[in-house]
Formats: structure tokens, C-alpha cells, sequence
């Protein structure tokens, strides 16, 4: 399995504890994150590979793996409160999800569901 996650700035700290709380289930994954959610999860313990910032072209890079088939479940903490210089790259991320039918989760209770769907629940 190969796993995008991203996370807004205000969804940083949410996105470490509940990767930390699914470390278990992600022990056979590979992760991948936009750079700033990546060196977020790295200080929690975890193993990701970083891309480049979101804004500065990261949701883009993911994107790209998600057209190419290259990735299997993209978790993305949105802060629906925010405003982001990159809506443009994020709307563009999400519609090629849909395009290429890759599971996107928006928040942690969906990610949640797909992360127990897919391994089983464990506590
Ligand atoms: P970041 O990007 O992890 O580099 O902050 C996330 C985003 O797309 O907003």
C-alpha cells in the first residue's frame, strides 16, 4: 500500500496522533506527505517520504502519483476554516482522486473508516 497524507496547518497535529494511532495497521505501508505534514510525521516517529511543500508544489507532486496510479489511499486533513494560497493544486488533487477513483479521505473520521475497512478495527 501506498499512502498520501497531507494535512493543513491546522490538521498537523491532528494528522501525527492519528497516523500514531494507526502505526499498527501502517506498519507494511509506505507513506508518502506534502513536505511540511512529512517533517510533522518524521517528529512523531514515522518513516515518509517528503515532496515539496503544499503550496510551493506538493499536492501537485501527489497529484501526479495519483494520475499515474501510483498511490492507493489518499489521506487529506482539510482545515475548512482556512484559506490557502493553493486551492487551485488541492481542488486539482481531489478531482483527479475522483477522476482516477483513488479512496480519498477529508478528514480523520473518514480516514478512520478507511483505514479499518481496509486493515479491520484494532481497538
Ligand atoms: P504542507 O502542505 O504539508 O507542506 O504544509 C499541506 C497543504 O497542501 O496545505
Amino acid at each position: 500500500m501506498k499512502i498520501a497524507v497531507i494535512a493543513h496547518d491546522g490538521m498537523k497535529a491532528e494528522m501525527v496522533g492519528f497516523l500514531r494511532e494507526n502505526e499498527d495497521k501502517l506498519v507494511g505501508a509506505e507513506l508518502v506527505a506534502t513536505g511540511t505534514t512529512g517533517s510533522h510525521a518524521e517528529k512523531g516517529g514515522l518513516k515518509v517520504h517528503k515532496f515539496l511543500s503544499g503550496p510551493m508544489g506538493g499536492d501537485a507532486q501527489i497529484a501526479t502519483l495519483v494520475a499515474e496510479k501510483k498511490l492507493d489511499l489518499v489521506l487529506f486533513f482539510r482545515d475548512p476554516l482556512g484559506k490557502h494560497a493553493h486551492e487551485p493544486d488541492i481542488q486539482m488533487l481531489m478531482r483527479l482522486c475522483d477522476v482516477h477513483n483513488i479512496p480519498l479521505a477529508t478528514n480523520p473520521a473518514g480516514a478512520q473508516l478507511l483505514l479499518d475497512g481496509l486493515y479491520g478495527k484494532s481497538k
